[in-house]
């Protein structure tokens, strides 16, 4: 079978791997830099870029943004919020330095066509203090119409499925990858490389099965190859154990982000009690980050969790009230009311449709008309996105003029794989970048790999054995289903193969069950998560027998092998750190309160493909300022 796949060769200087918001500010940033040097740029993506990723189908907010010029922050307060958020374990080089150049990035979406909305003084309108917003629906096609004129669409190769990292020695040295419409098969080779391929989603068993299955927080296209594509490089990761469990209207999970910030809803358990309220002192547990303002989204979660464990739930989203509440300043004059509360529900629903239609056609199902009654709220399964709330990926390099030496080996963004560029939800211990801080992260990493290029002007060495033994294991698969599918009646069910949706389905049951999921009710413990390394090996071993009918399925086993990877990852650094630190993204129960003395630390892991052998160790969290 792989004999009727061609095989096509790239070489190019610069090799983007995803299509997605760092991707895109990689393509415009590199760009610029490469034509000075006379540099070949070459994007690859598994899907459109137009709507690829996570902001596929538009975002109703800009969630970083600054206003530096204006004087509203300053980046230190920036560092500031996001070291609180995630409990003290952030990289403050990092983040600084996404932070000081996130408003540019902002700016340049306005200047490329993206309406931010303005107040009468022409301002940005903030929906909270750092985040501004948009009419968001055509964003992502906004961005990547920048990045695709910026590189050329001869440089971009769409519907490629990037399996696997190529190296050389201790440096990158390109991609291979797969077209999920054509029988090619893809080499790119690349004097560097820049993994930008989004988080994971379908790791964990989500709420939502039968009907509703694929729907989920988090847009099912991202399936874990950024850290896959790291890891399997030998790039030292970091906080795969920070995993991110958002709170969002239940079963179509529509963001909650404006009826809190900008509507400033009130959400109570069903009983009608204020969790937030009745809760505080619990907060008190979790200092000194439990006191701080705003409170960490992790113990946000936890309040609303310990309530529904106690058999309050579900918990509910006051809309009516706050709607009645922002209507009440018009109510002595009819018209103005009516007129006010139109903008209201218009706005109410325009949130949804930028960004969830999904939950504007639960609402309709339903008859919710968000001013009469209140809608459920709920904890979502665990995702990766560090570039959210979440904070794992590979371990980068900070920038040289304000990293440690302990953060810092040569080129910013740069993981421990020389050559191997990483942003967006791909880079790790820098949370709280979202749309806007991973394009100008990708932006960052970008203009440092073409130094990088410049400064290592040689073309790895691409072993094409290995290559040839890569494209043999790609289409395995397909050999298999076809050798073996006619020895049952139904092609789904096989002694000699697994399908990808099986195969999911499996991996989903036992990280929810054993690594803290949602029928877990987000808790764990060291047998269970023995249980998990032991029952993941076996998916280890039945990954070997995945098979799929079509190239459709191919990408889906695939997929799967690329979540099973970060699954395994995430297990072994929960097991490592003996402490619960983010109670509401997971909890230890056998070691149920934060550790500070000990475990004010990173974790971070790292496979040696020479070996096969994990390692996972502590890292110093080094403050920039106090
Ligand atoms: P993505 O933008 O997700 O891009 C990943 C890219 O990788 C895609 O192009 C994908 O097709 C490609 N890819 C994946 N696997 C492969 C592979 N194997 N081979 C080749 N290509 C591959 N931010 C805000 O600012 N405001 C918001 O309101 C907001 N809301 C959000 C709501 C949701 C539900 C989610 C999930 C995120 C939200 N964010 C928001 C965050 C923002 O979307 C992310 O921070 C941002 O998209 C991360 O950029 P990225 O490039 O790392 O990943």
């Amino acid at each position: 079978m792989p004999m009727n796949f061609e095989t096509v060769e790239v070489t190019t200087d610069l090799l983007i791997v995803g299509g997605g918001m760092a991707a895109c500010g990689a393509a415009v940033e590199a760009s610029y830099w490469a034509k000075k040097q006379g540099l070949k740029v070459t994007l690859v993506d598994k899907a459109s870029m137009d709507r690829s990723g996570a902001v596929a189908m538009g975002l109703s907010a800009i969630n970083q943004y600054l206003g530096v010029g204006k004087g509203k922050n300053t980046v230190e307060q920036y560092v500031e919020y996001v070291k609180n958020d995630l409990m003290g374990i952030a990289r403050d080089d990092l983040v600084y330095n996404i932070a000081r150049h996130v408003d540019g990035t902002v700016h340049l979406f306005e200047k490329w066509g993206l309406p931010i909305w303005k107040n009468d003084a022409g301002d940005y309108v903030n929906e909270g203090r750092w985040q501004i917003m948009i009419n968001g629906e055509s964003y992502k096609v906004i961005v990547a119409e920048a990045a695709k004129n910026a590189l050329g669409m001869d440089n971009i190769y769409e519907r490629v499925f990037v399996i696997e990292p190529l190296l050389d020695g201790d440096r990158v040295a390109g991609a291979v990858g797969f077209s999920v419409r054509e029988n090619k098969f893809y080499v790119f080779k690349a004097k560097a490389v820049m993994a930008a391929m989004g988080g994971a989603v379908g790791v964990f068993k989500p709420r939502s099965t039968g009907e509703g299955l694929g729907r989920s927080w988090y847009p099912p296209f991202s399936t874990g190859s950024s850290a896959y594509f790291t890891i399997r490089a030998g790039a030292e990761m970091t906080c795969q154990e920070v995993r991110f469990i958002p709170v969002r209207f239940k079963d179509a999970y529509g963001p909650v982000g404006a009826w809190f910030l900008l509507f400033k809803s009130r959400a109570i358990s069903a009983i009608g009690g204020e969790y937030m309220v009745e809760r505080r002192d619990e907060l008190q547990n979790w200092a000194p980050y439990g006191l701080v303002k705003p409170i960490p989204a992790n113990l946000r979660n936890y309040l609303g969790m310990l309530d529904v464990s106690e058999g309050k739930g579900p918990l509910l989203m006051m809309t009516n009230e706050a709607i009645a509440k922002l209507a009440d300043a018009y109510k002595d004059d009819p018209k103005a009311f009516k007129k006010k509360m139109k903008e209201l529900e218009s706005e109410a629903w325009e949130d949804f449709l930028d960004m969830t239609i999904s939950q504007a056609l639960l609402w309709a199902a339903t008859n919710t008309q968000p001013e009469e009654k209140s809608s459920e709220i709920a904890a979502a399964e665990p995702y990766f996105i560090g570039s959210h709330s979440g904070a794992s990926g590979a371990w980068v390099s900070g920038p040289e003029d304000i990293a440690p030496p302990e953060y810092f080996w040569g080129y910013a963004n740069m993981t421990t794989v020389k050559g191997l560029f990483a942003a967006g939800d791909a880079s790790g211990a820098s949370s709280h970048k979202f749309s806007s801080g991973s394009h100008a992260e990708g932006r960052i990493a970008a203009k440092a790999a073409i130094k990088f290029i410049v400064e290592n002007s040689s073309q790895p060495n691409v072993d094409m054995a290995k290559v040839e033994e890569l494209k043999a294991a790609t289409y395995k698969p397909l050999e298999l289903f076809e050798a073996n599918k006619d020895f049952t009646t139904d092609p789904e069910v096989n002694p000699a193969y697994i399908k990808p949706k099986m195969f999911m389905f499996r991996l989903q049951k036992l990280m929810d069950e054993y690594v803290g999921g949602v029928s877990a009710n987000f808790s764990t413990n060291k047998p269970s998560l023995e249980k998990a390394m032991e029952l993941l090996a076996f998916m280890q071993e039945d990954a070997e027998k995945l098979a799929a009918a079509d190239l459709h399925e191919l990408m889906r086993c695939w997929e799967n092998i690329h979540r099973m990877w970060i699954a395994e990852s995430h297990v072994r650094t929960v097991m490592f750190r003996e402490e619960t630190r983010w109670p509401g993204y997971y909890f230890r129960a056998d070691a149920p309160k934060m550790d500070e003395e000990n475990w004010l630390c990173f974790v971070n892991c790292k496979w040696d493909p020479a070996t096969g052998q994990w390692d996972v160790f502590k890292k110093p969290v080094i403050r920039l300022f106090e």
